[in-house]
């Protein structure tokens, strides 16, 4: 399966795009990183290939 994931570009924290998808916009789980992630912030190509095959995400 190809795993989509997004870098938080201050601390490197990866966050699974199913997560940014069900929260939209979320604070950045890292330690102490303020960063707020967005789903819009993943490249359009892995945004429409996870809304394309997100039944294969859900946990
Ligand atoms: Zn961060």
């Amino acid at each position: 399966m190809h795993i989509i994931t997004h870098t938080c570009s201050d601390c490197g924290t990866v966050v699974a795009a199913n997560e940014l998808e069900a929260n939209r916009v979320m604070k950045c789980p890292g330690l102490g990183c303020q960063s707020v992630l967005r789903f819009d912030d993943l490249p359009a190509d892995d945004r429409d290939f996870f809304l394309d095959n997100r039944e294969q995400y859900q946990l």
